[in-house]
């Protein structure tokens, strides 16, 4: 009997695991990928790709409204919410098995099931059944982060749940200050929903440039989007339909949903690690890893947002393919987390790279704007 079963088992068909599979399965390796939800993870079914259709749609609206100072007459338009979401739907199933048929095409095999750690080299499915590999490639991803269990936390959705809503909220009030939170409120405005965003800090999108930051705030308080900054939510009250949310400053909207986007957590826990070796990152709660996506055991690898290094979706991918190379590949290569482009599709959009003008001023001497 082999003294393996595969040469790699990857536990997680999201952006990073798939494309780790594809190109080690490509380099001649025995693969298995393990999923326990949706091929194609949290960016194809409830992320970047529905998310930016929202976003088209709510772009739409705009449009309309534009259409007659260039000469259109459209008559008075209606939307409909459970057709976007239906449509949302579809182009999602078309997506998860264009991913399962790329990844089966590679001559990877694809498990649809939860597995954990047995010990450093056996995986156990939930199945029942047990797999032994000879490397291990953790792509677990990540999670909405609830925050503190306030009064009617259970009341609040996330982004998980925000692209499966039956109907368009009329009012919808969302905490979090980051680019998901930003994201939502600027598609529920398009829409013509009333939206209020609450944010604990300062100021909005925290990392950016203050000036990006203060632009974008006020191009959506122009939109009609209310920013409570400096606050939190305390409770949230449910009365029939409605929602109530108690704000720290001692006042209250009400809703007709609230959604919190206060952000992710690396999916680390239940997985075996203990049983496995498998440290954890003390600063950031991910799983630690050296610069090649190596793990504290030796044939033990980890990447994208399970790593809580840069949560994208592209950074994941190179993080897998450089690993796929690295170990299968004979061709090591390292992923450079710096200057990385990122882009918020808030409205209007950002996109932004490398230092912010307040990180320069304090690290170099002298800088031109
Ligand atoms: C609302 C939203 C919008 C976003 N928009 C963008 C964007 O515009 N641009 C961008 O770059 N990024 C965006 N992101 C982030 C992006 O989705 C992630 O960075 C990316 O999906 C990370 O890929 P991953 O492979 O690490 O994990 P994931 O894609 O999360 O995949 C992990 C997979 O592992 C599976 N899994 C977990 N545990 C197990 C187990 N024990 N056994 C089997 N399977 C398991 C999960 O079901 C999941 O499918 C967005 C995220 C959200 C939530």
């Amino acid at each position: 009997m082999a003294e393996f079963d595969v040469d790699l088992f990857v536990i997680g068909g999201g952006s990073g695991g798939v494309r780790a599979a594809r190109i080690a399965a490509g380099h001649g390796a025995r693969v298995m990928l393990a999923e326990e939800y949706r091929m194609g993870g949290t960016c194809v079914i409830r992320g970047c790709v529905p998310k930016k259709l929202l976003v088209y749609a709510s772009h739409i609206h705009h449009e309309i409204e534009d259409a007659a100072g260039f000469g259109w007459t459209i008559p008075s338009a209606t939307f409909h919410w459970p057709t976007l979401i239906a449509n949302k739907d579809k182009e999602i199933a078309r997506l998860e098995a264009a991913y399962t048929a790329n990844v089966e095409k590679s001559g990877a095999g694809i498990v649809k099931t939860r597995a954990v750690f047995e010990d450093p080299h056996t995986l156990r499915l939930a199945t029942g059944e047990a797999v032994r590999a000879k490397h291990v490639l953790i792509a677990t991803g990540g999670a909405p982060n609830h925050g503190l269990a306030i009064p009617g936390i259970e009341h609040v959705i996330s982004s998980n749940e925000v692209f499966h809503l039956t109907a368009l909220p009329r009012r919808i009030v969302i905490q979090g200050g980051g680019y998901i939170a930003l994201e939502f409120a600027c598609i529920f405005a398009g829409f013509g929903s009333d939206v209020t965003l609450i944010y604990r800090g300062d100021n909005i999108l925290r990392g950016f440039d203050d000036d990006v930051r203060a632009h974008v705030r006020a191009e959506m308080e122009k939109e009609g989007i209310s920013i409570i900054t400096g606050n939190t939510v305390d409770k949230v009250e449910k009365h029939g339909k409605e929602f109530t949310t108690h704000l720290s400053n001692g006042s209250s909207i009400a809703s007709d949903q609230v959604m919190f986007a206060i952000g992710r957590h690396p999916n680390v826990a239940n997985l075996g690690f203990e049983k496995a070796g498998v440290a954890i990152n003390p600063n950031n709660g991910g799983i630690a890893v050296d610069s090649f996506s190596r793990t504290s055991v030796p044939h033990i690898y980890a990447i994208g947002d399970v790593t809580h290094r840069l949560n994208l979706t592209p950074v994941a991918i190179r993080e897998g393919h450089a690993f796929a190379d690295s170990v299968f590949g004979k061709r090591p290569v390292e992923v450079d987390h710096v200057n990385v482009p990122t882009a918020v599709f808030s409205q209007p959009e950002i996109g932004t790279v490398g230092l912010t003008e307040a990180q320069e001023s304090e690290q170099l001497s002298k800088v031109d704007i």
